[in-house]
């Protein structure tokens, strides 16, 4: 056996008792001759103290850290004075009788017992070391424990744990697929899903009317904080069931897994908050709000209907709107503080800011000159706006003023720290639009996915205006992220046919692409919806995380690369030919050289 015990576990009660240990040496110092050191394992450390008198336990001092040893001796108490209060094993020691070396280490790219800032190349590079340290090691003990919470809940209210393939077809989630050539059938390219939206789709037409999946999705996106190519959801679909069934199921159990794993989290709400996709929009200008604080965006176009400036004039008569945001304790900001936030807005597309400071002896800022008394009264009547704050205008676009000051608010909010990281905002965003417009191809694209249902009573709208037809998807958002999105399905092929055409696919494309899909809504498929969280954005929060590569295990870097085992690689000679591939990089050279 190698070990009786696990570094973690031992407490006064096992005093005088003989354990075997093995770990890794975390921390090995000399004290008069003696040997200190701290044995790690997964489970925790606990301190070895070796007597060179002892020659069995006289390898001790050899150890290097990060050394993996085998400790056999008795434990006994601290002497008093020597406990250590912040160690779960701080009362004992274990006093050597016999070490043994299982394996020595080379001196380690960096420290593992410091939470040092070690470059992230490094870190990614040596990934299992890294993984070593404490707060990885909590990160992803914590997303097994949200996976297991997960299956528990589900498995014991019928739902069916099902596979489906990686090797598939295009699923279109609106991003690129990643393509995985065919040897068997030259010339022919699998796609990998990017969700198993339509396989689980085909389970409920299959009458297994409860599904989930922890499902790998893969997507050839550019990269950021919060995005991988391939990231993990729970992936779920239910037959029979109306929009409010879905949202209560997945609302308790993330209600009830905050309970049980995250004590020391707050839910916001309970129920949680729901919002319109439109009202969203409207008063935190984005469709994922982080809802722990207030400063809200307000429209001002009626307020300024008189209006004697003439850029907010001309904006209001052009269609465009004046909305602004009231940042609370901010009216001494200095000029440059107040460049600072017109290049900030400028950098998110508007032309421009106006401020207005309400300071205690008048009013200062850019508007200043051009709103009267009553439109400032008008104002603060309508935000709460105090003495001491500071209006921040846009007027533009809608789409413009809601993008700049959703950023706005968010700067603010770090730079007044007005969210609590202990506040969990759970909340729902319904009744999405269906479609979104996409200038850059002159076509509809579906606004979620398209095989969600349409409002019913929107129908006609396809022939009228599609920028008005609403939808039955629901996304579920955490602290100003997307954590969810789900729909209720099409269930009809009729209705699959329309919005199909509608988002420009001609009928060979339909057919070639999701034949089988209409096909099977043929025999008989049964109303249908469901959803899937992303399970590497929620641990991130969960986990006080900024990025979720710190929640993944081997994650790959904003380029896309796995820098420890140095993939993507090329491919040789023989696999291509094996896939009949001849590469032409002469494309990317190009684009290299530009
Ligand atoms: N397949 C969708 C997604 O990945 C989720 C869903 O509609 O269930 O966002």
């Amino acid at each position: 056996m190698y070990r009786t015990h696990t570094c973690g576990e031992l407490r006064p009660a096992h005093a005088g008792q003989t354990v075997t240990l093995a770990g890794w040496v975390h921390r090995q110092r000399d004290h008069g001759g003696i040997t200190f050191l701290d044995l790690r394992d997964r489970y925790g450390l606990v301190q070895i103290v070796a007597d060179p008198a002892n020659p069995q336990a006289a390898k001790a001092q050899d150890a290097r850290s990060e050394w993996v040893l085998q400790v056999t001796g008795v434990v006994r108490l601290r002497p008093e004075g020597a406990e250590n209060p912040n160690l779960a094993t701080g009362q004992i020691e274990v006093e050597a009788l016999q070490v043994e070396v299982l394996n020595p280490a080379k001196p380690l790219p960096f420290i593992i017992n410091k939470d040092e800032d070690t470059e992230e190349a490094v870190r990614l590079k040596y990934r299992y070391l890294d993984l070593r340290r404490e707060r990885m090691q909590n990160n992803i003990i914590l997303r097994h424990k949200v996976v297991q919470f997960i299956r528990e809940y589900l498995n014991s209210r019928g739902f069916l744990d099902i596979e489906t393939p990686l090797l598939f077809k295009t699923t279109p989630e609106g991003a690129r697929d990643y393509l995985v050539p065919s040897r068997l059938q030259p010339g022919m390219f699998y796609a990998l899903p990017q969700s198993p939206q339509q396989l689980k789709q085909l389970l409920m037409v299959a009458g297994f009317d409860k599904y989930y999946q922890i499902a790998r999705c893969l997507r050839d996106e550019d990269l950021r904080g919060d995005r991988q190519p391939e990231f993990t959801q729970l992936d779920l679909e239910m037959s029979f069931v109306q929009r409010d069934e879905i949202l209560a199921l997945v609302e308790d159990l993330f209600t009830q897994m905050v309970k049980e794993i995250l004590p020391h989290k707050r839910l916001l709400a309970s129920p949680w908050l729901r919002l319109s996709h439109a009202e969203a929009v409207e008063r935190y200008g984005n469709d994922k709000p982080d809802l722990r604080f207030g400063m809200e965006l307000y429209t001002l176009n009626n307020l300024f209907a008189q209006t004697d400036f003439q850029v907010f004039r001309a904006v209001i008569e052009s269609g465009g709107v004046i909305k602004c945001i009231v940042a609370p304790g901010c009216a001494d900001y200095t000029r440059k503080q107040v460049d600072e936030l017109t290049t900030f807005a400028k950098e998110q597309g508007a032309k421009g800011l106006a401020t207005l400071a309400l300071t205690a002896d008048g009013m200062k800022g850019t508007a200043q000159k051009f709103i009267k008394p009553e439109e400032v009264q008008a104002i603060q009547t309508l935000t709460g706006a105090n003495t001491g704050d500071l209006v921040l205008f846009i007027a533009d676009s809608r789409a413009v003023a809601n993008k700049t000051l959703s950023a706005l608010r968010l700067l603010m909010r770090d730079r007044l720290n007005l969210a609590d990281p202990n506040t969990l905002a759970f909340a729902w965003v319904l009744d999405f639009p269906m479609f979104e417009y996409n200038e850059e191809d002159k076509k509809w694209d579906a606004a979620h996915h398209p095989f969600t249902m349409p409002k019913m009573e929107d129908l006609p709208k396809f022939e009228t205006d599609p920028s008005q037809i609403l939808s039955d998807a629901y996304d579920m958002v955490l602290n100003g992220y997307e954590t969810a999105s789900g729909s209720i399905r099409i269930h009809r092929s009729d209705i699959q046919q329309k919005v199909f055409e509608l988002i420009g696919l001609k009928e060979e494309e339909i057919q070639a692409k999701f034949g089988h899909l209409i096909e099977a809504f043929q025999y008989g498929a049964p109303p249908h919806g469901g959803m899937a969280p992303g399970i590497d954005r929620l641990v991130m929060l969960f986990a006080d995380e900024p990025n979720i590569r710190e929640v993944i295990a081997f994650p790959k870097n904003q380029a896309g690369r796995d820098l420890m085992a140095d993939a993507p690689s090329p491919a040789s000679e023989r696999q291509l030919r094996d896939l009949q591939i001849k590469l032409d990089l002469r494309l990317t050279e190009k684009k290299d050289e530009a």
